[in-house]
Parts: C-alpha cells; structure tokens; sequence
C-alpha cells in the first residue's frame, strides 16, 4: 500500500484534502488552487515500453491516486478517457524535431484529454445529492466542447456553456451549438472575461446554489491538469527508450495548465529537457520571463484565440512548484508570437513542407524555426493542440488547396447547431439557471 498523498490550496497548507475532494470542488475554499503536499519521484524503469497511453497514466498518476477513494478505477478511468493516441511524428522540415499531436479526440483540441478524465472521475464520486448537477464553463472556444463532449447525454448532469457571441471561430461556435440533449450553450454578447466573471459568482452564490446545484469545469481543476501530464511522459519516455536523450518541449500556452503539466513531469524525475512557452501577443509570461514584475492584465484578441489570456489562471501553481522567483526565470523561457508572424509560419510550412498548423500550433512551430535558424539541433517537440480545420477560417485562406477535416470534426458540422443569446450579466446568467 502507498502511502496516502493530500492536497492543499496554493494559498495555505494547513487544511489537506484527499484528492476525489479536491477534483469534486475545483477550487479550493480559500480562492487558491490545489496543489499536492509534495510531488512524488518516479522512476523511468517502472514504466512497461509496451504500454499505451492510458497505462502510461496509470502508473504515473497511481502515487497522485494512492489512498483516494478512486484509487481503485484509476486504470478504468484512464482507459475510458485516454482511449485515443497522442502520437509523436517525425516533422519533415526539421531534422531530429517532432510534433506531439494532441488533437485525435472527439472534439479536435487537447482539451478533450482533461475534460473526458474530469468526467470519467466525478462520474464515480459519490454525490450526497440525488438533484442533477449543472456543470458551468466558460470558454474562449476549445474548453466548452471538450467539456460538452465528455458529459453529453451522461444521466443527472447538465453543461451550461458559456462563450463570447463572435469572439470563438465559425466551427467552434457550431461544435458548441451541435450537441443538444443535455448540453445548453450561451451566446454571451461580451467577452471571455465577462463568461469567466459570471460563472464565478455563479459559483460563489450560495442562493442559487440551494436550488441548482452547480459545479465547474475549468482549467483550475486538478482533474483536468493531472492526465495532461500523460501526455509529455509517454512521448518523452518513448524518446528516452529510443534515443537515450530527454525530450524538449514547445508548448503553446495561455492559461499555462499545459506546460505545467510538462513542467512537473520533469520534477516527477521523468526524461522531460528544457520547456519553452510560445504566448500569442498576450505577453504577460514573456515580460515575466524576461525580467519584469508579474502584471496580469485584461486579454486582447488573437489569431490563437484559446491562448488569448492575460492573466494566466495556474500561475499560482507554476509559483508554489518553484517559490524562488530569479530560479524560476532561469527555469523557463517564453515568446511572445504576433499574428502576422502566425499566418507567415502556417503559409510558409504549407508551402515547403506540406505541413498544416493550427494557429496555436504555429507559435510553437516559429519558435523552433527560430532555435533551428540560431544553430540550435537538439532535440524538441512542438505540441499541436489543435486540428488546423477547427480553425478553417484562419488556415484556409492561408492555402492553395483545401483543408481536409477529420472525420469527428466532419460528424460534428453536419449536425445542426443553436445557441441562445445571453446578455452579459451576472442576473441574465442566474434567471436562465433557475429557468429549467
Ligand atoms: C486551451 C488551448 C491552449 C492553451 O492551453 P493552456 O493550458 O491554457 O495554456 C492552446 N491551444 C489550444 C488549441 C487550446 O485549446
């Protein structure tokens, strides 16, 4: 038997939970983040080089499990969740470099890993409550679907979506729209930020509360950060195995729960090299990373719209991993990438290489073009977090053949879609919960 491991809030670590609570609430009471009390050490030998995906997860997250009351599905959950390859392929332009591609689920976008674990874990958690529960997001655009995708039809759960009317692209906001049954989504006539804002009191409104019972699903939640990990240690020790080298990454990074997931893969003691963030020109990391204060600030709009964030939400944890603040800015470096620069890199590798990006993709591919160009020859990944054809409306015009969908995507968009308008205001959000 292993020995039990807690969680705590970033804010505070005299109250510890077990970890079904932690992923049950989300967020800790005090407004902070959960972390785990210690992270543990893994040993790269105890992993079978013949496992897939899901049992990659399942020995990593066994010591993140051990004690829990879910302890015992840990390997149900991880095979039900992680039931699509996340495969490392060999990029033509860039000689010992590869893309992880994040992309085969449901929904097209990595947020499927975290949002079907997220699922598969609460649907075996013990509810005292016997009313349906409503789960809210919020989402510039990937989160929702995954989130819908993962609960769709799932007895006694509802999704309330929310996004910015406009803001998300055409297919996002019919991926969004398309599901029905038990999935509603909200038009919302303002911002991300405004969906952030109206979830939250929603949340924090104990009123509303007695009568619909919510919970949320955003990217604060442990159980969405923790399968990411599985990801970067199957690549990472696939390449080990193969090459003997640890593997460095290029995550795509908004509200950093992906690279840090990265991040504590290498503290876990796993063949994970250097890690390098691409932002969009939202450029509160990079500023950071190069030496100013920490400023969060109110997002603007991009190409790569689900990296649109300014104040990233698991910052929190990045600084309860590494508290000393001049050690973390030797740890990590981050980029900031325009948009002109966005659509040169998708044109330019369509062009030369037959290779399609996804907006958010192609931040990560620039700043390898850029290490390559300086001389640079080890080894790196780019993460692909999207499909390029979610993103038909930037990639399209970018290219001088068609863009072909995948089969799910295509499922999807054949479907018909609606959302209801949604005006931006705490109330609007209340009244439309107590409605049905
Ligand atoms: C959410 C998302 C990101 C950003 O991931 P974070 O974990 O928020 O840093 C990047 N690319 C795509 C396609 C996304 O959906």
């Amino acid at each position: 038997m292993r020995e039990p491991l807690r969680y705590h809030s970033t804010r505070s670590s005299t109250e510890t939970v077990p970890l079904g609570q932690a992923i049950a609430a989300g967020l800790a009471p005090d407004g902070g983040l959960y972390v785990p009390e210690a992270l543990p050490r893994l040993d790269p030998a105890a992993f079978d080089p013949r496992g897939r995906l899901a049992d990659t997860a399942a020995t990593l997250l066994a010591p993140f499990f051990a004690g829990d009351v879910l302890a015992d599905a840990l390997p149900a959950i991880c095979a039900e969740a992680l039931s699509f390859d996340t495969p490392l392929r060999a990029l033509p332009a860039h000689p010992h470099a590869a893309m992880l591609e994040l992309f085969h689920g449901p929904t097209s976008a990595f947020k499927d890993i975290g949002a079907r674990f997220l699922a598969a874990c609460l649907r075996r958690l013990p509810r005292r409550d016997a009313r349906p529960l409503t789960i809210l997001v919020a989402t510039s655009g990937d989160t929702g679907a995954a989130v819908a995708a993962a609960f769709h039809r799932q007895p006694n759960v509802r999704v309330v979506i929310l996004y910015p009317d406009g803001l998300v692209s055409p297919r996002q906001a019919h991926q969004l729209g398309c599901f029905g049954d038990n999935v509603t989504a909200l038009r919302v006539a303002g911002r991300f930020d405004d969906c952030q804002r109206m979830v939250k009191a929603a949340l924090n409104d104990a009123a509303l509360q007695a009568d619909v019972p919510l919970s949320s699903a955003n990217s604060i939640s442990l159980g969405r950060l923790l399968p990411q990990m599985s990801y970067y240690a199957h690549a990472a020790l696939g390449w080990w195995r193969e090459h003997g080298t640890p593997l460095n990454f290029i995550v795509p990074t908004g509200n950093l729960g992906n690279a840090l997931a990265c991040l504590w893969v290498r503290e876990l003691g796993l063949p994970v090299g250097e890690v390098r963030l691409a932002c969009n020109a939202n450029a509160t990391l990079p500023e950071f990373f190069a030496g100013a204060d920490y400023r969060p600030r109110e997002a603007i709009a991009t190409l790569a719209n689900a990296m649109d964030v300014g104040a990233p939400s698991n910052f929190e944890r990045l600084r309860w991993t590494f508290p000393n603040e001049s050690a973390l800015r030797q740890l990590l470096q981050a980029h900031s990438v325009d948009d002109a620069t966005i659509r040169h890199t998708i044109a330019a590798h369509a062009r030369e290489h037959g290779e399609l990006f996804c907006p958010h993709t192609a931040t990560a591919m620039h700043l390898l073009d850029r290490l390559r160009a300086e001389g640079d020859t080890a080894p790196w990944a780019v993460v692909a977090t999207a499909h390029p054809a979610k993103f038909e409306n930037v990639v399209a015009p970018l290219l001088d053949h068609p863009l072909a969908v995948p089969p799910a995507l295509a499922a999807m968009l054949a479907r018909g879609a609606s959302a209801e308008p949604l005006a931006a205001s705490e109330i609007a959000l209340r009244s439309r919960l107590l409605l049905s």
